[in-house]
């Protein structure tokens, strides 16, 4: 009797344990699935290959040159995604319209007065303005000065350098655009420039040979009043490009060191004249009385590299993927989501920014201004390069990525939403902290909201090339994807759970650290 009593306490037990587990399935599984109500599978349906591909056979159009910040095609795309917000019913949110406006400046030089000659045994040439990109924003005024050649892999003659050898004169070497160069060709070329700079040349003259054509000798610098003393890398850098194969030829006649050839210069000093930059934000409301007044943030930059010289063929650099591909998402993304009947309990920011490729400056921009208040901003989901399923790394269909995926518990809930719709939302092993400085949501997460990047492919072929073509783009993938990423925002603004830093990850103690900060703890 007592043996049996036993048993069956036993098994009343062990039932009650399973039908424990069991409830505990179902209930989360049925959490998931009531974010998945008639009403959302109805909105993430109306999410298209198509219309995605429509947006971005215009955003990436050579029409638009490439997107450089500041540029006309800049300022199209902004008022072409203000249309679509406007189009959706989001409601407008920046100081004017859906425009967020950064008054800035530019620094142009006027490129009448340009004059550059070389004077070589009995021979004198003349460049044209289009064949030479400036880095310096100073006035220089140059007359038969003596040209002083250094091969930019010549370390021995670089090592034996005096000052005096150099100092006053024209120094004359041969390197290709470093904007185009490998990273570590990039750190050696600055090495290079830095270390004849500090002998106080008069001038550096870089022959280019990869391209036919430059910047021309009115540099486009912007100026952020806010921070004035930040200037671009090369800025103080008496440093003049020259792409001209007359001028290749005369540099390969010369021999090393001090020469009798001469060059003339003259540069205007650049004037300052205002611009306006623009970050495009709209807002979705949220319906819960207490949760509409906080915030998820979605972003994607839409600048791209504008145009590079590069002589024959394609010289447009259309950024379809980086970040045309992001661009697009967030508006189709606002566009579905606005039909919604029953509107997310929080509201949903919809935000595209000028200027990351010049280094986050409209998301810092937004960082410094926020529209909407950062202690009540629970998350920024940054969409970035998530077109392309050609990876360098093989095909990433059907999947997507995260930066700082350990950092909050924003990843998961994608994780989670990413079940639902058939992507796979994993962590790339190397590239996810690596990567996390490398976009916008650093901006964001500076300021202590739970901020990350979405990525499909870290890297790619045409990757800031010139091929980085709209068609390039595998649309019904974008499609699945921005799926998932629409039934993550609702899963997220339907909770009244806010996301949350991860305390115990030492790479986030920084993020927690403003988190706390903002919110007075
Ligand atoms: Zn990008």
């Amino acid at each position: 009797m007592y043996t049996k009593t036993r048993f069956l306490n036993r098994i009343t037990l062990a039932c009650l344990i399973l039908i424990i587990a069991v409830s505990c399935i179902i209930a989360s599984q049925s959490d998931s699935k009531t974010a998945l109500t008639a009403d959302v599978e109805a909105a993430l349906a109306r999410i298209s290959a198509d219309s995605l591909r429509g947006h971005l056979s215009f955003i990436a159009s050579d029409l638009l040159e490439g997107r450089d910040t500041p540029s006309p095609g800049l300022d199209i795309a902004a008022e072409y995604i203000a249309a679509q917000f406007r189009r959706a019913g989001l409601e407008p949110a920046g100081d004017e319209g859906f425009f967020q406006t950064a008054n800035w400046g530019v620094s142009e030089r006027d490129a009448k007065g340009f004059d550059l000659k070389f004077k070589a045994a009995q021979e004198t040439i003349s460049i044209d303005k289009d064949r030479v990109s400036v880095s310096i924003d100073k006035a220089l005024n140059l007359s038969g000065t003596p040209l002083f050649k250094i091969a930019t892999e010549d370390a021995a003659a670089l090592d034996g350098l005096k000052p005096e050898q150099v100092e006053g004169k024209a120094v004359v070497t041969e390197m290709s655009d470093l904007r185009r160069a490998s990273s570590a060709g990039r750190r050696a070329g600055n090495q290079f420039l830095s270390k004849i700079n500090s002998f106080k040349p008069a001038l550096i003259l870089s022959i280019d040979r990869s391209g036919a054509t430059g910047s021309g000798p009115g540099p486009v610098r912007l100026i952020d009043p806010e921070n004035r003393s930040a200037r671009g890398p090369r800025a103080n850098f008496p440093l003049v490009t020259v792409h001209d194969s007359r001028a290749a030829k005369m540099y390969d006649a010369m021999k090393a060191g001090p020469s009798d050839a001469t060059v003339s210069l003259r540069l205007d000093a650049p004037a300052e004249k205002p611009i306006k930059l623009r970050n495009v934000l709209g807002v979705l409301r949220g319906s819960d009385p207490s949760l509409k007044d906080t915030y998820i943030l979605v972003t994607a930059h839409y600048d791209h590299i504008g145009k590079r010289p590069g002589g024959e063929g394609d010289q447009i650099f259309n950024g379809a993927n980086d970040d045309g591909s992001g661009t697009v998402s967030v508006i189709e993304l606002a566009t579905a989501l606005a039909t919604l009947k029953e509107r997310p309990k929080r509201s949903i920011v919809f935000m595209t920014v000028f200027g990351e490729e010049k280094g986050l400056l409209g998301s810092r921009y937004y960082g410094r201004h926020p529209v909407f208040p950062i202690e009540k901003t629970v998350a920024n989901i940054n969409l970035e390069q998530v077109g392309r399923t050609d990876s360098t790394e093989g095909p990433q269909v059907a999947n997507a990525t995260f930066t700082g995926f350990d950092y909050s518990d924003v990843p998961l809930i994608f994780k989670a939403a990413g079940e639902m719709t058939g992507v796979t939302v994993y962590k790339h092993e190397r590239n996810s902290d690596a990567f996390f400085g490398r976009s916008d949501n650093q901006a964001l997460a500076d300021q202590g909201v739970p901020a990350h990047t979405l990525c499909v492919a870290y890297d790619y072929p045409d990757y800031h090339g010139a091929g980085d073509h709209w068609d390039k783009i595998d649309y019904s993938n974008l499609e699945r994807v921005n799926r998932m990423i629409a039934l993550g925002l609702v899963m997220i603004a339907n909770n009244t759970e806010e996301p949350k830093w991860n305390e115990e990850h030492p790479r986030a103690a920084r993020y927690v650290k403003a988190w706390k900060e903002q919110r007075g703890k």
